[in-house]
C-alpha cells in the first residue's frame, strides 16, 4: 500500500458481493430471504428444499403471483423491488422485503436459478440464471406453474473466506430449520413442506382454525410446549396481542423457544424482551427462560421496520405503551394462571 489511490466507484458486481455480507451469512439467511419473497408474492404453499445443510444447495418453491419475463433480469438487480415507489410507501411498508438487495446479494455469491410464471398455463414459465461474476442474466423459456421457484447452488463457492465460515451440515441444516420454524409460525394460513437431503422432515397443512395452528405447533415446537402454555388473546387501544406463553413451570434452561412477531415479521426487540422479562419475573427462578409464541399487531405506520438490513429490529413510534401493554397483558394472564384454572384461561 504505497501509491495513494484514486477514488472509484465500485464495480456492481463488488458492491453486491459487499453488500451480500451484510444480508447473506449462510445458507439459513438465504432460506429466509427466500421464503419472505414468497410470502410477500401471497403464496398459499411454500417448499424448501436442501442438500447438504444448504451449502450444495437450496429450492424454495411457491405458488405465489410470479414474476412476468420483463422483470425477470430486474429482479436480479441490486434496489430493484415491486414493493415501494415512494418513502411514504416505505412509512407504511406491509410487506417483508422492500430493499431489492437479497436476490442481487444472493447472486452474486452462488449460482442462482429463478424459474417463474405468472400465468396458470404450467407451459407457460421464464427462467434467469446468474452465476457469480457473470454480469447478464439470460431469459429463457422454462415451464413453471403459477409461481416461483429460486434454486441457489454452491453458496459462497467465489468467495472462499465466507465458504470455509460454513459449519457442518448439522450446525447449518440446524439454523435452516430455525429459520423455516419461524416462518412457519409466522403465518397459519400458508402449507408448508420442508425436505433436506430427499427426506420430508416436515408438511404442515394450512388453516387459521385452533385445531391446525395447535397441530403445528406441536409439529415445530414439541407437544410438551401445549401441555404447558397458557393461550391468550388480547386488544387495547389498537394494540392486538395474542398467542401462547409458557407456564412458569415449563422454563427452559436457554431462551431457545421465544417467538415474537410484530405484525407477521419475527422480530427479536429489547424493549420486547424488557417486557417480558419482567412480566415473569416473580415466577420464574433466576436464570430460567420462559417460552412463548406471541403476534403483536399493530397499525404499521407505527412501527418502524427499517433499521437494519435484517429486520430482525423494529422502532416503535410509542415504545412505552408497547412496553406497557406487553407487560400488563402477561403479568395478568401468569397471575390468573394458578393450578386448576389453566384449561378455563385457554377456553
Ligand atoms: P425485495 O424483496 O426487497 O423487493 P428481492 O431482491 O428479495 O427484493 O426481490 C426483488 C423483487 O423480485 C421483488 O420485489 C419481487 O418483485 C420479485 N420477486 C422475488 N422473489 C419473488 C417470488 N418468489 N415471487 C414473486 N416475485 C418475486
Ligand atoms: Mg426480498
Amino acid at each position: 500500500m504505497s501509491e495513494k489511490r484514486h477514488i472509484q466507484i465500485l464495480a456492481p458486481r463488488l458492491a453486491n458481493q459487499i453488500a451480500a455480507g451484510e444480508v447473506v451469512e449462510r445458507p439459513a439467511s438465504v432460506v429466509k430471504e427466500l421464503v419472505e419473497n414468497a410470502i410477500d408474492a401471497g403464496s398459499r404453499r411454500v417448499e424448501v428444499e436442501l442438500e447438504s445443510g444448504g451449502a450444495r444447495l437450496i429450492r424454495v418453491r411457491d405458488d405465489g403471483s410470479g414474476i412476468a419475463e420483463d422483470d425477470l433480469p430486474l429482479a436480479l438487480s441490486r434496489h430493484a423491488t415491486s414493493k415501494i415507489l415512494s418513502l411514504e410507501e416505505l412509512e407504511g411498508v406491509a410487506s417483508l422485503g422492500f430493499r431489492g438487495e437479497a436476490l442481487a446479494s444472493i447472486s452474486s455469491v452462488s449460482r442462482l436459478e429463478l424459474v417463474s410464471n405468472v400465468d396458470e398455463d404450467p407451459r407457460g414459465g421464464w427462467r434467469v440464471v446468474a452465476e457469480g461474476r457473470r454480469m447478464e442474466p439470460r431469459v429463457s423459456p422454462a415451464p413453471h406453474p403459477r409461481g416461483t421457484s429460486v434454486t441457489v447452488r454452491d453458496l459462497f463457492f467465489n468467495t472462499p473466506a465466507r465458504r470455509n465460515f460454513l459449519r457442518t451440515e448439522k450446525t447449518e441444516f440446524g439454523h435452516v430449520e430455525e429459520a423455516f420454524r419461524r416462518q412457519a409460525l409466522s403465518r397459519f394460513d400458508i402449507g408448508w413442506m420442508l425436505r433436506h437431503n430427499q427426506k420430508t422432515l416436515h408438511q404442515l397443512p394450512p388453516g387459521d382454525d385452533p385445531v391446525t395452528r395447535e397441530r403445528r405447533l406441536g409439529a415445530l415446537l414439541g407437544k410438551g410446549f401445549l401441555e404447558n402454555a397458557l393461550h391468550l388473546d388480547l386488544e387495547v387501544g389498537g394494540l392486538r396481542l395474542w398467542g401462547w406463553v409458557g407456564l412458569p413451570t415449563h422454563s427452559r434452561a436457554q431462551a431457545d423457544q421465544q417467538y415474537f412477531f410484530v405484525n407477521g415479521r419475527v422480530v427479536r426487540d429489547r424493549l420486547v424482551a424488557h417486557a417480558i422479562r419482567q412480566a415473569y419475573r416473580d415466577v420464574l427462578f433466576h436464570g430460567r427462560h420462559p417460552v412463548f409464541v406471541l403476534y403483536l399487531e399493530v397499525d404499521p405506520r407505527v412501527v418502524d421496520v427499517n433499521v437494519h438490513p435484517t429486520k430482525h429490529e423494529v422502532r416503535f413510534r410509542d415504545g412505552r405503551m408497547v412496553h406497557d401493554f406487553l407487560f400488563s397483558s402477561l403479568h395478568r394472564a401468569l397471575a390468573e394462571a394458578r393450578p386448576g384454572e389453566r384449561d378455563e384461561a385457554h377456553g
